[in-house]
């Protein structure tokens, strides 16, 4: 349908960026960049025609568009030509450049490839900086000396990439971001920018590596300010696989000090959930340093989120406490309910609750084990 589409606009299309470096490297990818080299929104507007289940979103300002599918699935349209229109019925501006200089803006060579999609032309690769000759040395390579200065998100991005494909950094890129790092350049970022690269970082398989480049290049001190205790053990490597993004950023803070947490929640823009979790896990730390009977730990594991619990239960520290716990509740097999109590003549109002935790809390140290002997002791 691209190609058809092309021929009939009359312009040129090509995949670009990560779709061309993962199909070069034979590895999944899932998005799908186009540039158009013509008017992208008039090349969007007539691609829907042949994809009658696709909706499309135009973003003016930003030259770009997408068709999005009822699968979920998408497509990106950029376009090196593109109509701004400042207020309805005003004639468009257009703004013109070529493919040459959209793939110069971007991060890396690796990363700066195109693969034509026009008949004439189709398959071929556009490669202007180098970026096949590379993806063969396995380079990360940044193309002009201040692209971490015109977005230091792109540090980030450095490190996640050398470490998803295991590359290594050319060398005046590696000196280049340890330049940055000294100079302060981060403080540019936002701390939403920081924090989508971040959270990107963790979602890589190999995230535990990454991190670890992030504390020794002393980007995060950079960022931080200080020095924070990150946990990133490498011994982690294969079970991290399965952690869920919660699991991995509570795991990373294990080491660090309530005040440490406490800092970097106000230098980081987490979502809701992340961010519940980190308050939760601090606030269940807290507690259980404290002595605590089996039946009060009970109720504190209970009303926290399962992540926390986990988390809390690889800390030595905790480890035995929770795991005890755990294990005592799982014999819990209680068949008394609130219901059965008013049954059993028992007024309804928070007597109730105090006589089920106490029934659970016998169940719990082992003083029942059977539903008779629970009857017999709510009836104490
Ligand atoms: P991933 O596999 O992580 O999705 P990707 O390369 O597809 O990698 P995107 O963030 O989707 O990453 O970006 C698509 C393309 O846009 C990149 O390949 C790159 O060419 C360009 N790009 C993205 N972010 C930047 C940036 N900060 N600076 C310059 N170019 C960028």
């Amino acid at each position: 349908a691209v190609r058809d589409t092309a021929g009939e606009e009359g312009c040129s299309v090509y995949l670009v960026g990560g779709f061309v470096r993962d199909l070069l490297l034979s590895v999944p990818t899932q998005d799908l960049d186009f540039v158009v080299e013509g008017s992208g929104g008039q090349f969007a507007q007539a691609l829907m025609r042949r994809m009658p289940d696709g909706k499309l979103t135009q973003h003016f300002k930003f030259g770009t568009a997408q068709i999005s599918f009822p699968d979920g699935s998408h497509l990106d349209i950029a376009s090196t030509r593109w109509e701004h229109y400042s207020f309805p019925g005003a004639l468009p501006q257009v703004e013109e450049s070529c493919l040459r200089d959209d793939l110069f803006r971007r991060d890396f060579t690796i990363n700066s490839m195109a693969i034509c999609l026009n008949t004439e032309r189709y398959g071929e690769l556009v490669d202007y900086y180098g970026g096949k000759q590379d993806l063969q040395q396995r380079k990360i390579r940044f193309l002009h000396n201040l692209s971490f200065i015109d977005d230091p998100t792109r540090m980030l991005r450095a490190i996640r990439f050398k470490e998803r494909y295991q590359f290594d950094f050319a060398k005046e890129t590696l000196d280049a971001l340890h330049t940055a790092i000294e100079t302060g350049v981060l403080s540019k970022l936002s701390v939403e920018r920081f924090t989508e690269e971040i959270l990107l970082i963790f979602k890589e398989a190999n995230y535990l590596a990454m991190g670890q480049i992030l504390v020794k290049s002393g980007l995060f001190k950079a960022w931080f300010g200080e020095e924070l205790a990150w946990n990133f053990d490498l011994d982690n490597a294969e079970e991290s696989l399965d952690w869920s993004l919660n699991m991995r950023w509570l795991i990373s803070v294990s080491q660090m000090e309530s005040a440490g947490i406490e800092q970097l929640l106000e230098r980081v823009s987490l979502n809701k959930s992340l961010r519940d979790d980190t308050i939760a896990y601090l606030n269940l730390r807290e507690s259980l340093m404290k002595p605590l009977t089996l039946g009060e730990m009970d109720r504190l594991l209970n009303k926290s989120p399962k992540e926390v619990v986990m988390a809390l239960a690889r800390d030595e520290r905790f480890k035995k406490q929770i795991t005890g716990c755990l294990e005592a509740a799982q014999r819990i097999n209680m068949s008394l309910d609130g219901k059965a109590l008013i049954e059993m003549g028992v007024k309804q109002g928070p007597e109730i609750g105090e006589i089920l935790d106490w029934v659970r809390t016998a169940w719990l140290e082992g003083k029942i084990s059977s539903s008779e002997e629970e009857q017999g002791i709510a009836r104490q």
